[in-house]
């Protein structure tokens, strides 16, 4: 990630169970598998157990063959997208994995992207990154499991890990980050299919103990309304909108490039003053699994009001 950061929402739901019918509240309720953070909190640990996952590193390879292996158990067919780029410390090889679930929309269904960087930044043996790029990494891919176990929905999803998001420098400072985004976005431009993605939901450092998602200005005022109603309607408005600033990530490929709604959920308040993001104290002992499961819960739930608002 970068120096600013966004924010988000979150959404709940109890499992149904028992014999009395669904009290008439909130969007509808979920059917189908349920956000496991237990499952969740088992993929972040996976990746840090690999240690330091930055773009072009064995680390990096070893998290695309751990992401495959649970994306084809849960069905789905992952695409690897490869490429090389040259950075400040010359040419290195990305590769983005993305799986296309598709709705019941039919031909040309709208798309919905849903996203999060698995790599993390270049900083030493010892830097793991269990919030940054752990975190919202594993959400994603349990998400991907809960969608596909689920019942059919309108529109395609989406479910796109990025590499290259983190700047090589240790500075952000354009070209040098989102390496990625921007050729996941010029890829679906020369695939034609730019028509048809509608927005892109951005989940990053979703892993804080103390989860308060930061309120990103770059993010579309409508999707921040919806993803703060969401929260609050599934009791989870606690865990939204702390502080107020602009958030340069992956989500600003998207929006510069397709012109569609984005929003990043991103806690950029990780520590005191955040003073472990972007160090070792980046560690698995500073999330929880708690957090994962607000965050996965919260994109859940807004699923349905996102399908009516944007899935024409
Ligand atoms: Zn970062």
């Amino acid at each position: 990630m970068s120096r600013f950061l966004p924010l988000i929402a979150a959404f709940a739901s109890a499992c149904a169970g028992g014999d009395a019918p669904a009290p008439d509240e909130g969007p509808q309720a979920a059917e189908g598998p349920a956000f496991d953070a237990q499952r969740a909190w088992t993929h972040l640990k996976a990746q840090v157990a690999i240690g330091p996952r930055h773009s072009g590193s064995e680390g990096a390879e070893r998290t695309r063959e751990y992401l495959e292996e649970h994306l084809e158990a849960a069905g789905l067919t992952p695409v690897r997208e490869a490429f090389t780029a040259v950075t400040p410390v010359g040419s290195i090889e990305f590769c983005n994995l993305y799986v296309d679930l598709p709705g019941t929309g039919g031909e040309d269904q709208p798309i919905f992207v849903i996203a999060s960087h698995y790599d993390t930044k270049r900083l030493g043996p010892n830097f793991v990154g269990a919030n940054d790029g752990g975190s919202s990494t594993a959400v994603l891919l349990e998400l991907a499991r809960v969608v596909a176990e689920g019942p059919k929905r309108p529109v395609t999803y989406r479910f796109l890990f990025l590499d290259g998001e983190e700047a090589v420098r240790e500075q952000w400072r354009d070209p040098d980050n989102r390496y990625g985004s921007k050729y996941h976005v010029e890829r679906i431009k020369k695939q034609g299919l730019d028509a048809r993605v509608k927005i892109c939901v951005l989940l990053d450092m979703v892993g804080d103990k103390d989860l308060k998602l930061t309120l990103d200005q770059y993010s579309d005022e409508d999707l921040v309304a919806l993803f703060e109603r969401t929260a609050k309607q599934n009791d989870l408005g606690r865990y939204v909108w702390s502080a107020r600033m602009p958030v340069l990530d992956d989500h600003i490929s998207f929006s510069e490039g397709l012109s569609i709604p984005v929003i990043d959920l991103i806690d950029f308040q990780y520590g005191p003053r955040n003073a472990w993001w972007h160090t070792d104290e980046d560690s698995l002992d500073k999330c929880s699994a708690e957090s994962l499961g607000v965050t996965g819960t919260l994109v859940l739930a807004a699923l349905p009001e996102l399908e009516t608002a944007y899935g024409k």
